[in-house]
């Protein structure tokens, strides 16, 4: 019998999507079983990512997908309002999701994790799978004990939807687990334009910069007596992720529970 770990990728032909249906495809560890787009039915995976055929053709239909080839993975890029759906279809089925799309409301991953603990299943929802940005954050967080007076600056191309990003969302969260709220800024400070100060969260600032050309990055920003401290991360293709999401496609195999965000690996 096979080892290898089955997967299915939902947003295959997706910008992610294609980087994960190559990852599956050239990796013996693993096997792809279905690959789910809103787009291209009929196309097969292998042709779309410029790759011989491998005879796994694009379907619309998740639900069935899950049914017939029984994966033990779902990979989800796909839209923040598609993702929950899949991911709920997913567990209610067995399969163990690993979510990169963001946009997940804290209320829908605590009921996704309820989910998973009664069906016995590991799952991840990572904001970004990128090892050099959970290393930002991780930074960040660590830096926020010394100089709590912080702003975060987030870039990414112009046809993103949510802002701000799940990785400035995650690193606010990671930064606020080490720092008391405090209001930074001139308690009397007026926009003029509104949105100039960025985003509110826990006493300071984020802020979304949408321009076409760039592709992803995050710069945390702390100001202290007499000094500044940058801390940034560019990401420069999405091939990148890649080992991140090879690790988690294995690691969900091995415990229950819905975990969100992929610094819980690394450490
Ligand atoms: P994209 O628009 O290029 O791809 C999305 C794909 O999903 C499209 O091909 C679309 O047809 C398909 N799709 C939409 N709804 C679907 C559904 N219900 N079922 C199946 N397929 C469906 O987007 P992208 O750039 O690949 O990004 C996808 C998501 O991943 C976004 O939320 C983005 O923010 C996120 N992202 C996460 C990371 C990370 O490291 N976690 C990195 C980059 C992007």
């Amino acid at each position: 019998m096979s080892n290898q770990i089955k997967v299915a990728i939902a947003g295959a032909a997706g910008r992610m999507g294609k980087e994960v249906v190559k990852l599956v495809l050239e990796d013996s560890d693993l096997e792809l079983v279905a690959a789910v787009n809103r787009s291209q039915e009929g196309t097969d995976a292998g042709t779309l990512v410029g790759l011989p055929a491998c005879g796994i053709k694009l379907t619309n239909d998740l639900e069935l997908a899950l049914v017939e080839t029984k994966p033990d993975v779902l990979v989800d890029f796909t839209t923040p309002q598609f993702a929950y759906p899949n991911t709920a279809l997913a567990v209610s089925h067995g399969v163990r999701p690993v979510v990169g799309t963001t946009g997940f409301t804290p209320e829908q991953i605590e009921e996704l994790d309820k989910q998973c603990q009664s069906k016995g299943l590991g799952g991840l929802i990572a904001p970004n799978f990128s090892i050099g940005a959970i290393l930002m954050m991780k930074f960040a967080a660590q830096a926020a004990k010394y100089f709590p007076h912080l702003e975060i600056m987030e870039f990414h191309g112009d046809q993103k939807l949510d802002a701000p990003s799940g990785t400035a969302i995650k690193t606010a969260e990671l930064i606020a687990q080490n720092r008391e709220e405090i209001r930074q800024g001139n308690p009397k400070e007026e926009e003029t334009i509104e949105g100039a100060r960025g985003g509110y969260y826990n006493g300071f600032r984020i802020h979304s910069v949408r321009l076409p050309g760039v592709f992803a990055q995050q710069e945390v920003i702390f100001g202290g007596f007499g000094q500044t401290l940058k801390i940034r991360h560019d990401s420069y293709e999405r091939a990148g992720y890649m080992p991140g999401v090879k690790m988690a496609i294995e690691k969900v195999m091995n415990y229950t529970g819905m975990v969100y965000g992929f610094d819980h690996f690394i450490e």
